[in-house]
């Protein structure tokens, strides 16, 4: 990456999501769920960071609090606004939020749920500039019609309702939609789960073009390691609710310093039919945010966990520039990336 691009446009300082369990006759408060619990990352300007995990590590929750979707309980989200420079989402009143969200675009993993099926295109995409007054009448036509063209769709579909198209196209006009307000920075969350793997490849492709085309910037939410290699600059791992790991794509797919990580990255299928892989099969279910183990969440499930593992929770540190790991033994261990053993 170049300097510029490592300057962040988002920062997501120590950001916690804690949900109160309430619990009998008198509804005593007598713990917490947390969903996020001090999750820090940067996504550097005109670039992509991919947000993986398996279901339910909080991946998601961190997007939606990032948007104030849902309220975060505790941290800081810095957005750096092209006209205002640096504004804490987490902290923003109505009126500034709703100047972030102008900036600041979400696209989910299933368009036709994100979309009413009785408006047409052209309502569906025009919804965001009619709503905040940017444009009418032939112009509003004219935006649309380039909107479309720039997603690869025919303008002349924009009267056709969502069911007329496939998931695909309906990504598309999903994707249509997030731009209309032209916003410096997208948070895509699952966006290709639900599609066809032919189609996933354009999705994807699109996605790129558009952040070449645009500068654009996304958080990338995927639990598919694949497509996060595929699409981002740099990669953060979460693992109920915490960072386990954060570096540069290259070095996290080849060099993984949280075994974590490892187990992820050795179910990533290799094309290759002349590679052998050594899956690593995980012990035991994720544990819940609601009665996380002790120490280091990951020491139940881990092939090397020692004594302090089960005590001691280890801290997010540095052990080479921009690769953060949270594992007690990050400098002593030497994990298996990507690279696989050939026959
Ligand atoms: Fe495994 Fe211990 Fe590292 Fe946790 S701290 S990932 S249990 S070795």
């Amino acid at each position: 990456m170049t300097d510029n691009h490592q300057q962040p446009i988002l920062e997501v300082k120590d950001l916690k999501k804690h949900y109160p369990i309430i619990k009998g006759f008198n509804r005593k408060l007598v713990g917490y769920t947390k969903a996020v619990d001090g999750v820090s990352f940067a996504v550097p300007t005109a670039h992509t960071l991919g947000l993986v995990g398996e279901s339910g590590c909080g991946k998601s929750t961190t997007g939606h609090c990032i948007m104030r979707g849902i309220e975060p309980t505790a941290g800081q989200v810095i957005f750096h606004d092209r006209e205002r420079g640096p504004i804490d989402v987490a902290q923003a009143d109505p009126n500034m939020l709703r100047h972030v969200r102008l900036n600041m675009q979400m696209v989910f993993q299933d368009p036709s749920s994100s979309m009413n099926p009785r408006m047409t295109v052209f309502d569906i995409v025009s919804e965001p500039l009619t709503v905040n007054n940017v444009a009418r009448g032939k112009d509003l036509q004219d935006r649309v019609a380039e909107l479309l063209r720039v997603v690869g769709l025919l303008p002349e579909h924009m009267h056709r309702f969502p069911h007329a198209f496939s998931g695909g196209q309906r990504q598309r006009i999903a994707v249509a939609r997030s731009l209309a307000l032209r916003p410096q920075f997208i948070i895509a969350d699952e966006p290709v789960s639900a599609l066809d793997v032919s189609i996933q490849a354009q999705t994807l492709n699109l996605l790129q073009d558009l952040q070449e085309q645009f500068d654009l910037s996304y958080l990338f939410i995927s639990h598919d390691l694949s497509v996060v290699e595929h699409v981002s600059d740099v990669v953060a791992v979460m693992y109920v609710g915490k960072l386990a790991e954060m570096a540069e794509t290259e070095e996290l797919y080849h060099n993984p310093k949280h075994p974590y990580t490892e187990a992820l990255l050795s179910s990533v299928p290799n094309p290759d039919p002349g590679v052998v892989k050594n899956r690593i099969v995980l012990a035991g279910e994720v544990p819940s945010p609601r009665k996380p183990p002790t120490g280091c969440y990951f020491h139940p499930r881990c092939n090397y966990a020692v004594s302090d593992c089960a005590e001691n929770a280890p801290p997010l540190r540095e052990i080479s520039p921009g690769h953060t790991v949270a594992c007690h033994l990050a400098d002593k261990l030497t994990l298996r990336g990507v690279t696989a053993v050939r026959i």
